[in-house]
């Protein structure tokens, strides 16, 4: 088992919108970072990106105004299925997609991958449904794939509840609620430490590890569902770092996305392949 990562497309704004204690004017373009986990039944996804249809239609999907809006730069090859064929797989290899939560840049593109098992905190389900604030690709509730689930397990890495999702101790789902109600940090155990999938519970590396007195990033305070509830978040992905030999991934940090593995052949080595040793699933070509 193993982890790499990629961007599906980039969105862009002036840097003091986007980055904390900045008042530059300047553009700048931020990825949409996903994961791809090989698993011995598949690949799993730690969210998805935006959509074959959105990457090659955006004007359509999300629309002009929203494309706009978001800074949205998208080619029909940043679609994740499309980038997936590069890497040797095929879509239907895709067996789970965990969202760490529901915003449309996150999972926009879960519909391209129709054997796939959608898991999703029931809180944020729920967000959706009442329609707590904006951004949600609300279409995820009904998607008939979709596995509600409760975090009501045990505290772990310094999380207070959890849910492991195999029952092996592989991935962990942590309560990282903040940015939206229900968002969670996506853990995968490596054989050295541990990645963390935080999406959005922080805009950039920098903004989690400043002591708890720095304000956060415009665009943080502007989308945060609960600031002091996202300010929690980052106080426990920093305790992660310090604690866990933890390798924290946020999902539109600039900086962050040129420092991870992106291809197969690069991908970080997880528990299983240590604990379990079996064999990998082929990737084709
Ligand atoms: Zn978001």
């Amino acid at each position: 088992m193993s982890v790499f990562f990629r961007t599906t497309g980039t969105m862009g704004g002036p840097e003091f919108f986007v980055r904390p204690s900045s008042h530059s004017l300047r553009a700048v373009r931020v990825p949409v970072i996903v994961a791809v986990l090989e698993r011995p039944d598949g690949l799993l996804l730690i969210d998805t990106g935006w959509s074959r249809r959105t990457c090659a239609f955006p004007h359509d999907d999300p629309g002009l105004a929203h494309s706009l809006l978001l800074g949205l730069s998208v080619k029909p090859e940043d679609a994740l299925a499309s980038q997936l064929i590069s890497q040797g797989y095929v879509p239907s290899d895709v067996r789970h997609v965990v969202a760490t939560h529901l915003h449309a840049d996150h999972v926009g593109g879960v519909v391209d991958f129709d054997r796939a098992t959608v898991h999703v905190h029931d809180r944020e389900l729920d967000a959706t449904s009442r329609g707590l604030r904006g951004g949600y690709a609300s279409s995820v509730r009904s998607l008939p794939r979709v596995a509600p689930y409760t975090l009501d397990g045990p505290p772990a890495l310094g999380f207070p509840f959890s849910r492991d999702l195999f029952g092996d101790g592989s991935v962990l789902l942590l309560d990282g609620r903040g940015h939206t109600a229900g968002s969670v940090v996506v853990a995968v155990k490596l054989q050295e430490g541990w990645a963390l999938h935080a999406g959005d519970a922080a805009q950039y590396v920098g903004e989690y590890r400043a002591d708890d007195a720095a304000p956060p990033s415009l665009y943080a305070r502007a989308m945060s569902w609960d600031l002091s509830e996202q300010r929690r978040t980052y106080g426990l992905l920093r305790g992660a770092e310090a604690t866990l030999d933890a390798r924290v991934v946020v999902s539109h940090d600039p900086d962050l996305l040129s420092t991870l593995p992106g291809t197969k052949e690069a991908a970080w080595p997880c528990l299983w392949d240590r604990r379990k040793g079996a064999s990998k699933p082929k990737p084709r070509g």
